[in-house]
Parts: C-alpha cells; sequence; structure tokens
C-alpha cells in the first residue's frame, strides 16, 4: 500500500506551489495531528487527490493554530469523506454548553460546517454553471416567504468542490435575515453520531429534533455508504416525516438523484435493496428539485 504521507511530501517539491503555501504546507505535514490522521486512514484516501488532500491538511493546520473571529468557539478535525479528507469543526466544550442551552430555541442551527460557510452570502455568488442553482436558490426564499403553499427544497448535485455546501449556507444565512430557522448539517457526520448515540438511548430524540426543523438541509448524502439501519431508520424517519407535514428539505451531493438510488440500493455488507431506496428517493424529489452546480473545483487556488 502507497504511503499518502510521502506523496504528499513529493507535492510539496512540485513546481506550480509558493514559496510560501509550501513552507507552511510542510508544516502542516509535521504536525502530530496530521501525522497521525495520515497513519490511521492510508488506505481509505483516494492518493490520486493529492492537491485537495493538500488543501484540506492546510485549512486544518490553518484553524488548529490561528481561530479566527468565524472558527472561534470550534476545533476542526480531519475526517474522511467519500475517500477525500476534509475539515469538520465541532464545538469546543463551552460552545456546546451554550448550544446546548439555546441550539433548538435559537433561530439557525449550523452543525460540523466551516467558518466559510458560516459567513457565506448569495451576494458573493457567481460563476459559471451556478446561476440555475442561484435562480432556483432566490425563488426558494421567494416562494418560501410569500406563499403558503409547500415550496420543495433543492438538491443541488454536482462535483466535489463546486460550491454546493457553501450555497446551502448562503441559503441559509438569507433565510436567517427573515428570521427563518434552518438546521444544515454534515450527514455523514451525523450518522456516526447516530451510531454513537445507539448505547446511549437517545437516538429517537435526536431524530425527533432534526426533523421538526423548519428548515433543513442534508450536507454531501450518499458520500458515504449508508448502513440500512441509517437508510432506514434515520433517514427514512426523518424524511417521512417532512414529507407528511410538507417541511422544505435540501440536500447535496456528488450523485445525481438517479445515481443516489443506485448507491442507496447497496447497504454497508453489499447486500441489494432496491425496493428501499425507491421508497427513500420518492420522499426525496418530493421534498427537493434536482439542480445540476457545475463549474470549476473552488478549494483548488483559491
Ligand atoms: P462542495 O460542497 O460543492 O464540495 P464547497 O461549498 O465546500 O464545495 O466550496 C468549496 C470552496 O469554495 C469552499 O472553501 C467555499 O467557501 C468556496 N466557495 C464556493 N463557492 C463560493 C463562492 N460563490 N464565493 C466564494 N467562495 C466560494
Ligand atoms: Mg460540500
Amino acid at each position: 500500500m502507497e504511503n499518502l504521507g510521502s506523496r504528499l511530501a513529493e507535492y510539496l517539491n512540485s513546481k506550480n506551489l509558493t514559496e510560501d503555501y509550501r513552507r507552511l504546507l510542510n508544516n502542516a505535514l509535521n504536525d502530530p495531528d496530521v501525522q497521525q490522521f495520515l497513519k490511521e486512514n492510508n488506505d481509505k484516501i483516494n492518493s490520486d487527490a493529492l492537491s485537495a488532500s493538500a488543501a484540506s491538511i492546510y485549512e486544518f493546520y490553518n484553524n488548529k493554530h490561528h481561530k479566527s473571529e468565524l472558527s472561534k468557539g470550534y476545533y476542526p478535525k480531519l475526517i474522511v469523506s467519500n475517500h477525500n479528507i476534509e475539515v469538520a469543526y465541532y464545538p469546543n466544550e463551552r460552545t456546546q454548553n451554550r448550544e446546548k442551552r439555546s441550539q433548538y430555541e435559537s433561530s439557525f442551527v449550523l452543525m460540523d460546517m466551516a467558518p466559510d460557510i458560516r459567513k457565506a452570502k448569495l451576494d458573493d455568488y457567481d460563476g459559471d454553471g451556478r446561476q440555475d442553482a442561484l435562480a432556483q436558490a432566490l425563488d426558494f426564499i421567494d416562494n418560501y416567504l410569500n406563499s403558503d403553499t409547500f415550496t420543495p427544497g433543492l438538491f443541488l448535485a454536482g462535483d466535489f468542490g463546486v460550491g454546493k455546501t457553501y450555497l446551502l449556507g448562503a441559503i441559509a444565512n438569507e433565510l436567517f435575515k427573515h428570521d427563518v430557522r434552518t438546521t444544515l448539517m454534515h450527514f455523514p457526520t451525523f450518522a456516526i453520531e447516530m451510531k454513537d448515540s445507539i448505547g446511549q438511548n437517545n437516538v429517537l430524540s435526536k431524530v425527533n429534533k432534526i426533523k421538526v426543523a423548519d428548515i433543513l438541509m442534508l450536507d454531501d448524502i450518499g458520500a458515504d455508504t449508508m448502513s440500512s439501519w441509517i437508510r432506514d431508520e434515520v433517514l427514512g424517519v426523518i424524511l417521512q416525516y417532512r414529507m407528511q407535514e410538507n417541511l422544505p428539505t435540501f440536500f447535496s451531493s456528488n450523485f445525481s438523484m438517479q445515481e443516489l438510488e443506485q448507491h442507496l440500493a447497496v447497504n454497508q455488507r453489499g447486500e441489494e435493496e432496491p425496493v428501499k431506496a425507491k421508497r427513500i428517493m420518492e420522499r426525496v424529489k418530493y421534498l427537493s428539485r434536482e439542480v445540476i452546480v457545475t463549474g470549476r473545483n473552488r478549494r483548488l487556488n483559491k
């Protein structure tokens, strides 16, 4: 098995990196948390995506050492999502205590979201391949605020780095200005938390809190293989409730709806369950409209 750490070190010597970036990346690669992460996850990470991996490691290192106004109260952690290295943000103890008190009462719930997503604005959202998504986002907001009929959310499908999560954050921020509360969460991280909750017997209460959000956004759905349990008892239960209650729901995914159905049809053990996948997708299609987002990978050369 090829060693990702040494491939990243080689990448450091590539010609098109700026001197500053090379120096900072070198420090980042020598960080003990980064080394430990690479050691533990070497086999799970796509070793061809070197520049994307480097960008995530750089982001992690930067946020670990320099707290910006936005990342204050949160700590970054490297995770593997869809065979890529990503950075997730978790509230530190102080923030957790504060959030425990206010999270579900407050009008804005962002779970595990990066600092740049917290400040995302529709005004800054532009570029090729994204106009359709932007127009649909504005339509959604207008309909949601001004009409009494059910307004489906968006299913943003597109490649890694095209700005899907950013757009979700921007919509949530815009709705927040109108006192509408949005719950935006990284679905794979939520799934892991749910698995960890089994032993503590509070899965049901967590699912019940999430499912009632006025607006729910499930980011990066399909990035990991889902167990049948997560698919049917967690995701299925949440979507069923939201369909009955006509509650708008957003998704982002590297998959189109059709590809997601195929992905959901195979469970973690490799068993085929096409009927169950179809049932989930019927709910997804009721709750949201598919929009394909294209464009360059914004995680590179930002
Ligand atoms: P995806 O979710 O599609 O993988 P992200 O939303 O995480 O992509 O976007 C990748 C990076 O590009 C992020 O750092 C994000 O903040 C930035 N980004 C995306 N869209 C914009 C935009 N319109 N303006 C400024 N930054 C953006
Ligand atoms: Mg994303």
